[in-house]
């Protein structure tokens, strides 16, 4: 494995090499992610091609291996998707991004274009000339549904209820919207702002943009890196000014709150704001407590733990503040219930649902702040469905793509098979990348958590 000042030499295809040789010596993800992850598959299928059949691997296997990794975060070490990541950026900076690719992930774009050219979708989703021909050029699979995008997005309902100016009040929360529930699901953002209002909150909704992940996932750094740094200055702003920061999307939080932490605690500044001694790294133990450290001796770890990773280049004090004070949504709620602050007025609603924690929610390690919350409304019949490895698949946009949408449906069938015997009326769940894979495999309709919750606050 190489070090960290080596990798900066290394191509793509020795990053991947080191992850295969890694993964291949430690082998636990052979039996343990043979169902649930697609690169993992490839990834021993290569390696015993090479190494037991004596068939040497290829470039274009190696590229399309790199593919296979949406970063859901399911397996043990960050380090390996991370490292995947990696040499997706290198790959990207050689070959440059298909515009297929950077139309697929530009959802802002994706909403615009159907506003402007309706009949250019319509043509897409029905017309048998026009449609595969069209889905052919963005390389979407011809039997994937497409969503269609409402009229009025969220970012445009909320500036004309005036949310995009901070308001005057005691309780001021700025939220983070995201791209699908902006532009794709503006009921989840409606219902969002509906229950901070209905807790006495004032709501702000400040100029943000695509979180980055999209385009972390496709290899596009440089893209990845302007928009972390843009988002991060508008909500560290109203953090300052005394806002508390709330996501609903998991896999935005996982992004803003997790990622782009990632490695911030190895570096100089926060070793300094701690005041570690010479010879000495202090990172955090929140397992043995708050405010608790780990004492590691410098001389044994200071080659690996480094602040070096992707997102170096950004101020790690910045990233561990955001990451600090972002708070998803649910767990907002949480917090304000235990201090006995969340308004409990709900209607009862006697229905028979299933909730599905996403990946990127269960990677955030917080619990099921949704589930507990759910319990609160009177005779309402919610169960969680799908273990910890249990995935819909969709991996973000990768479902769409032709190469990829076969892989998608059967990595998420055990998941769906579980849904289907448990016949709810509908799934509730946190991520809308799951629930455009749930609308495209299963009958039921799909809501998110903060829908839910609006509508028995509504209700009574
Ligand atoms: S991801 Fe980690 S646990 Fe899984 S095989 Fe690779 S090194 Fe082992
Ligand atoms: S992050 Fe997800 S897709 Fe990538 S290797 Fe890990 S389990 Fe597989």
């Amino acid at each position: 494995m190489a070090s960290s000042d080596d990798r900066k030499e290394q191509t793509p295809q020795q990053i991947l090499k080191d992850v295969m040789r890694l993964c291949a010596d430690c082998d636990t993800c052979r039996t343990m992610m043979e169902e649930d992850c697609a690169f993992f598959l490839e990834l021993y299928r290569l390696w015993d091609q090479e190494h037991e059949d004596g068939v040497p691997v290829t470039e274009s296997q190696l590229r399309y291996l790199a593919e296979l990794c949406t970063l859901c975060g399911l397996c043990p070490c960050p380090k390996i998707p991370m490292d995947v990541m990696e040499a997706k950026s290198r790959y990207i900076e050689q070959e440059g991004m298909p515009l297929a690719t950077r139309l697929l992930n530009d959802v802002p774009r994706m909403a615009r274009l159907c506003g402007t050219f309706p009949k250019l979708v319509r043509a897409m989703q029905s017309n048998k000339v026009f449609g595969p021909l069209l889905r052919k050029a963005m390389r979407i699979h011809p039997d994937r549904d497409l969503p269609s995008f409402p009229k009025q997005n969220f970012f445009e309902w909320a500036a004309r209820q005036g949310l995009d100016r901070r308001q005057a009040g005691d309780h001021q929360v700025t939220y983070f919207v995201g791209c699908t529930a902006g532009y794709l699901f503006p009921q989840i953002g409606r219902s969002v702002v509906e229950i901070l209002q209905h807790n006495g909150a004032t709501v702000h909704v400040p100029p943000q943009q695509c979180c980055g992940m999209p385009y972390l996932v496709e290899g596009d750094r440089k893209r990845t890196l302007h928009l972390a740094q843009d988002n991060m200055k508008q909500l560290l702003q109203a953090r300052k000014a005394g806002d508390e920061l709330i996501y609903s999307c998991p896999t935005c939080g996982y992004f803003l709150k997790k990622l782009l932490k990632e490695r911030a605690y190895y570096s100089d500044p926060f070793q300094k704001s701690v005041d570690a001694a010479e010879g000495e790294l202090k990172v955090p133990a929140p397992e043995k407590g708050e405010g608790q450290f780990w004492i590691l001796k410098k001389s044994m770890y200071h080659d690996i733990l480094k602040d070096d990773g992707y997102f170096s280049s950004i101020d790690p004090m910045e990233r561990i503040r955001l990451s600090d004070h972002l708070f998803d949504f649910g767990m907002y709620l949480t917090r304000l219930h235990a201090k006995g602050r969340l308004a409990t007025d709900f209607a009862p609603m006697p229905e028979r649902l299933a909730y599905f924690a996403p990946c990127h929610m269960r990677e955030q390690k917080m619990g099921r702040p949704y589930l507990d919350l759910l319990t609160l409304i009177p005779e309402l019949d919610i169960e969680e469905v799908g273990n910890d490895y249990d995935c819909c698949g969709m991996g973000g946009v990768f479902g769409f793509k032709d190469h990829f949408h076969q892989k998608s449906l059967d990595l998420g069938e055990p998941l769906m098979k579980k849904i289907r015997d448990h016949a709810p009326q509908a799934i509730v769940t946190d991520c809308m990348s799951c629930r455009l894979q749930f609308y495209h495999c299963l009958p039921y309709p799909v809501y998110h958590p903060v829908e839910v919750l609006a509508k028995a606050y509504r209700s009574a």
